[in-house]
């Protein structure tokens, strides 16, 4: 394989304090990091008087408490959010009994809730690694199944008080924003491109968790499509934003290389999966083991959820079979003659 992109991982944070990145951008950062969210959850304010908040994160009230401190005496006009995961919206309820400012967002989860009385799939849904049968303690399975199978990944109750669609501007104090809609991770995701009114900063977009610079972008399915995630990133490549302010991790600063440079990971994946299914290898446990030889067996899991989205999206443009309706972890691929 090609080399990949090249990830940031030095990025420092003081948490529950505001940190300057920009003349127009402050950012207070949660302690909620985990292997999803890195060192945490960046909500961004942007402005200098009258602001817009960009992400306020987790309903955690140290968190809340840091933003309503970094706000006092400022004029919040909008609270605009990326997507409807749990670490970038749900704060948006408890910081408007603060503030008197619309939520901007594409739309509400695009998932129903889960019935909690609902049979789980969850036996049916491992890859088939060996270490699925071994006997697993409580707190590990319960760990396993934290991020995006969790019910507190998700934010299933915000509604946007303003509904925007892509292109849309939103007007601040000396500077505007412009909503790009960008699905794959999830479908309701937006960027922001900010452009100040007099050209004196630099252009950035607010990339959400859609472009981060310390890793890849997970495609949790059944709602994320590593097709629509591909479309967002070429939708990026022309565009001129000089600076990225993911949620998670440090600025990216060489964006026109490292855009170009998660597509061609993808595209390579992709060739790799093509040629497992021209050789005969069938199953996704199969092609990890084939492909991710200097991995840690622990990461096998996480290895077979990319390849199931690479099949999802191959299967969707009718690139390859499946032995059943939907690709599922224990199907059986062709490739599509
Ligand atoms: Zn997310």
């Amino acid at each position: 394989m090609a080399s990949g992109p090249q990830f940031n991982l030095d990025h420092e944070v003081v948490y529950g304090t505001v940190e300057h990145v920009s003349p127009l951008v402050d950012r207070v950062t949660c302690e909620n990091p985990s292997r999803f969210t890195f060192k945490g959850t960046g909500t961004y304010i942007v402005g200098t008087d009258d602001v817009m908040v960009i992400d306020p994160g987790p309903p955690e009230d140290g968190h809340v408490d840091a933003l309503v401190a970094a706000l006092d005496g400022r004029t919040v006009t909008h609270f605009l959010i990326t997507h409807t995961h749990g670490d970038h919206s749900p704060a948006a309820a408890t910081l408007k009994e603060h503030f008197d400012a619309p939520t901007v967002g594409f739309g509400p989860h695009p998932l129903d809730r889960p019935d909690p009385n609902a049979s789980s799939d969850d036996e049916e849904a491992g890859f088939g690694f060996d270490e699925d049968d071994d006997e697993e303690p409580e707190e590990q399975v319960e760990s396993e199944n934290e991020g995006y199978k969790s019910d507190h990944a998700h934010d299933w109750d915000f509604v946007p008080d303003m509904v925007v669609a892509h292109g849309d501007v939103i007007q601040g104090a000396g500077f505007s924003v412009e909503a790009l809609h960008t699905p794959g991770h999830i479908s309701n995701h937006l960027c922001f491109s900010l452009a100040d009114k007099h050209a004196q900063y630099d252009r950035s977009l607010f990339s959400g968790d859609h472009v981060m610079g310390w890793s890849t972008t997970i495609i949790p399915p059944p709602d994320g499509s590593l097709n629509a995630y591909l479309d967002s990133l070429r939708l990026l490549v022309p565009r001129d934003e000089a600076v990225y302010y993911p949620t998670h991790g440090a600025p990216i600063t060489a964006p026109q290389a490292l855009v170009p440079a998660l597509l061609g990971h993808r595209e390579a994946r992709t060739e790799q999966i093509l040629a497992c299914l021209g050789d005969g290898i069938d199953t996704i446990k199969e092609m990890v083991l084939r492909m991710y030889t200097h991995v840690d067996k622990k990461l096998y899991n996480a290895a077979g959820a990319s390849v199931m989205s690479h099949l999802l999206a191959l299967h969707e443009i009718e690139r390859i079979t499946c032995s059943d309706d939907q690709p599922k972890p224990r199907s059986i691929y062709g490739l599509a003659v």
